[in-house]
């Protein structure tokens, strides 16, 4: 990998960092749940506003280090508009992208691309990783109908 790529990734990064999307409070959100990653300290606040099938909306608001806070961000840009199916598919993508499994990444995911650079640096892989396996438990909770509040933690 070139070096400019990785500086393209590193600026979509801390775009994400300084501006994150999904920082419009839900007060009608349908599941909110919450996400810890020990191993760096970042914490996140996950709510969702389910309506016809679709993820209407997504607050995110994480507390941890800049990558930990782009891929939540990435995951408010992406999920926001997508049927249940789509953004739990979108989800189980990332997931396997990031724990380096073979998965075929589809074109329209936007930034998400910039994500796959960390996995070179396997101790941020849970930063990564933190918003979107909080999304599919909380979604995953969500759909088992126990309105319960969950804490993912990563592992
Ligand atoms: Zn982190």
């Amino acid at each position: 990998m070139s070096g400019s790529l990785d500086e393209m990734y590193r600026d979509i990064i801390l775009d994400h960092y300084r501006s994150p999307r999904g920082h419009e409070p839900l007060p009608m959100a349908d599941f909110s749940t919450g996400g810890h990653n020990p191993s760096c300290g970042d914490e996140l606040k996950l709510a969702v506003k389910i309506e016809d099938d679709m993820v209407k909306d997504i607050y995110i608001d994480c507390k941890g280090c800049a990558i930990s806070t782009a891929s939540g961000s990435m995951l408010a840009e992406v999920l926001k508009g997508k049927s249940i199916a789509e953004a739990k598919k979108i989800a189980a993508i990332v997931r396997g992208m990031l724990k380096g499994e073979d998965v075929e990444i589809p074109e329209d995911l936007g930034d998400i691309d910039a994500l796959e650079g960390v996995k070179k640096f396997p101790v941020r892989i849970k930063c990564a990783l933190l918003a979107w396996v909080t999304f599919m438990e909380g979604m995953e909770n969500y759909e088992n109908g126990s309105g319960e509040a969950t804490t993912t933690s990563v592992e």
